[in-house]
């Protein structure tokens, strides 16, 4: 196969599926490498859905149209985003971890993967990393941030899974902790009895809320409960301590529902994800940095690549259950609002490294503006934003931190 590529693209998430698209539209030939069998990031492989975050975008529309719209079919979301991708001209290889780079001076030239133990080597003009944890970066050399101001603690990692055998005529769902304080369950809200289970240890002490979103089956929910604090998702003894313990969580909470909730008796544990969830680990360090008040406020920017981007600062609290009010772990708050915010392109532009891109989750933001960035239809638009860009370096034969990013409006809204 070819190994000369102008957009090399690494991951192939929400972001690494807006970034290979967007610059396969614009006339770049694209390849896109994923380290595991199937693309479709942190919802294939941790069965996250459905695909949040208000956006206007036009590659985000293209994607959620191919895909059936927001709500995730963990069995098919892969093959349709390879359908979707290839007839876009994409090239991809799955099974293709990338595990170094090629750089010469400051200037990222390519990526070294690793399969079966053999290394290969591709080279292109340009490189986005779309990995989640920022590999690409790392590699790079670029410098990153953890966790929050002062304790640098991030946000818990979770295992969703699937649970069938509920009643469908007395299904519960609670998708929040504002419908946790508001639904009732036998007279008592659904908060009440889950924070009585905690206080007496039939639930682990951070699970402070237990949400139940609707399954593919009305027989069927999605449980987003489990919480591992204290742990960071680039180190594997920290990764397989959260893997064990979140699952020993999830079928602690089989058990919680089958003896509390009316309907849920015979529910048992269908389907465990590959992996755990992970919802924070580094940001890179930009030409910009989305700040909490430029999502609350809804800052617009002269080079924005990202449009209309809405969705609450949803930080699952660091420090214990809950949703964080600041560093207090003894108040339960609710997620801050967001007005549409734009994203600029120098989130995305390491300051001193050429030839590479940054998109999802690990572009240059605080820990409060990651926490509402990072829902997959803002992470695919991120990633649109950085292919579109990437392109448009290629078509011009200039440098990522040349490109003209108020061209690319036009086509990314
Ligand atoms: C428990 C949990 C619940 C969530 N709930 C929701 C929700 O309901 N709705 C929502 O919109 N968002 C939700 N999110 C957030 C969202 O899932 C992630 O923030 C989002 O998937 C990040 O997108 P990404 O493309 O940046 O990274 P990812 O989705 O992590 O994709 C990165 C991809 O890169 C690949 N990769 C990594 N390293 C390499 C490498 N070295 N070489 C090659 N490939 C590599 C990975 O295998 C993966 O496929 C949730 C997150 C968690 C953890």
């Amino acid at each position: 196969m070819e190994t000369t590529y102008d957009v090399i693209v690494v991951g192939g998430g929400p972001a690494g599926t807006g970034a290979a698209l967007a610059a396969a539209e614009n006339g770049a030939r694209v390849l896109l490498l994923e380290g595991t069998g199937r693309l479709g990031g942190m919802a294939v492989h941790a069965l996250v859905g459905p695909f949040l975050g208000g956006i206007r975008s036009s590659v985000v529309q293209k994607v959620l149209k191919a895909i059936g719209g927001r709500t995730v079919d963990f069995a098919q979301l892969d093959v349709q985003l390879y359908d979707l991708l290839s007839s876009a001209g994409v090239t991809i290889l799955l099974h293709a971890p990338v595990v170094d780079i090629i750089k010469e001076e400051q200037q990222v030239k390519g990526v070294v993967v690793h399969a079966a133990g053999r290394k290969q080597t591709f080279t292109a003009q340009a490189v986005i990393d779309a990995t989640g944890n920022g590999d690409v970066a790392y590699m790079a050399g670029v410098p990153y941030e953890s966790g929050r101001e002062g304790d640098h603690l991030l946000q818990p990692m979770s295992i969703m899974y699937i649970i069938n055998g509920i009643d469908p005529e007395r299904r519960f769902l609670c998708g929040s902790e504002e419908e946790a304080r508001k639904k009732t369950v036998g007279g008592q809200t659904w908060e009440d009895i889950v924070t009585e289970a905690q206080h007496n240890g039939e639930l682990p002490p951070t699970v402070g809320v237990v949400r139940l979103y609707a399954g593919s089956l009305p027989s069927r929910a999605i449980v987003n409960a489990t919480q591992i604090n204290g742990v960071d998702g680039v180190e594997p003894s920290d990764l397989t301590h959260a893997e064990i313990d979140g699952r020993r969580q999830a079928f602690q909470i089989v058990e919680f529902l089958r003896r509390k909730l009316p309907g849920f008796e015979n529910v048992y544990a269908e389907l465990m994800p590959s992996s755990i969830g992970v919802r924070e680990t580094r940001r890179f360090e930009g030409c910009a940095r989305l700040e909490k008040e430029d999502c609350i406020k809804g800052s617009q920017f002269p080079d924005a690549v990202v449009f209309d981007a809405q969705f609450c600062i949803d930080i699952h609290n660091p420090a214990g259950s809950g949703q964080a009010v600041g560093h207090d772990t003894t108040k339960q708050g609710e997620a801050e609002h967001c007005r549409p915010y734009q994203i600029p392109y120098g989130c995305l532009l390491p300051k001193h490294v050429d030839g590479l891109l940054m998109a999802g989750r690990c572009i240059s933001a605080s820990h409060e503006a990651h926490a509402s960035l990072r829902v997959m239809c803002i992470g695919m638009a991120i990633g649109a934003g950085a292919g579109a860009a990437a392109a448009w370096a290629v078509s011009h034969n200039c440098q990522l931190r040349d490109v003209d990013a108020s061209q690319l409006a036009e086509y990314l809204k």
